[in-house]
């Protein structure tokens, strides 16, 4: 077996993924919202959090990558930039975790760039030991200590992203 115990449950993931919604919905009320998921890692997170978000919102995505093997190669590739119109729109990035700013540092300018009305940041995990940038982030759900963390959309190599739990990856002890 790959995989150890849930370090956050599933009930855990969705009691928290409910009260941010709640939080989001008071906070867009009467806003022109539109939630930006960060691609691949925070697809499960976004699907989840959007439908518990009671205001009108439209969505879209940013596919961007900037991770080799477990380790941050510093670097972001932007793959997939928004067609939807982000000038004059209130925009809400979603992503996984925040590890050493980086990606969100960049791809926050680059919507910045764009002229929105307002643009604030959401991310289920926080690895807060591990940043190198500053980036001011608005909901959090969970702090995660600095270990590696699959399950939840998270991957290592492309695989556990199904897992419905958030752990921290451990290789086969033979
Ligand atoms: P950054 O270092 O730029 O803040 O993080 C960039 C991306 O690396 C995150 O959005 C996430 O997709 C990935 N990442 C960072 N830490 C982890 C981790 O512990 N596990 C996994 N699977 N991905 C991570
Ligand atoms: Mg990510
Ligand atoms: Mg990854």
């Amino acid at each position: 077996m790959f995989i150890g115990t849930p370090l956050i449950t599933e009930e855990q993931i969705q009691k928290k993924v409910k009260e941010l919604a709640y939080k989001i919905s008071l906070d867009y009320a009467n806003k022109d919202l539109v939630v930006i998921g960060i691609l691949k890692g925070s697809f499960m997170f976004f699907s989840d959090l959007i439908r518990y978000i009671q205001t009108p919102l439209k969505v879209d995505f940013i596919i961007a990558s900037s991770y080799i093997k477990d380790k941050s190669s510093g670097e972001v590739k932007i793959h997939y930039f928004p067609r939807e119109e982000i000038q004059g729109k209130d925009i809400l990035l979603v992503d996984d975790i925040i590890d050493t700013g980086i990606s969100l540092k960049t791809i926050r300018e680059k919507i910045l760039s764009k002229n929105p009305s307002s643009l604030k940041i959401c991310v289920l995990l926080d690895k807060t030991e591990r940043r190198v940038v500053d980036v001011a982030v608005d909901y959090i759900g969970f702090k995660v200590p600095n270990k590696f963390i699959v399950g939840y959309g998270l991957d290592y190599q492309e695989m556990f992203r199904n897992l419905p739990y958030i752990t921290v990856f451990k290789k086969a002890v033979k």
